[in-house]
């Protein structure tokens, strides 16, 4: 998968990982898949490309 959008989103592996552009929301089912393979969660975890679970960063 290829990122088109301008300026590029953020890499999967980067701190900023959440912040790419949604690309398949099922929010209505808590998740929604970014930009760069990650799949958010609406209870705070993303599920990272390479099958690791993390907290999202809360950022200020
Ligand atoms: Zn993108």
């Amino acid at each position: 998968m290829t990122c088109t959008h301008s300026p590029a989103c953020p890499d999967a592996s980067s701190n900023d990982c959440c912040h790419a552009h949604v690309v398949v929301d099922h929010s209505e089912q808590g998740w929604c898949q970014l930009c760069n393979g990650v799949i958010l969660f609406d209870d705070g975890l993303y599920l990272a490309p390479d099958g690791h679970v993390e907290q999202v960063p809360i950022s200020a």
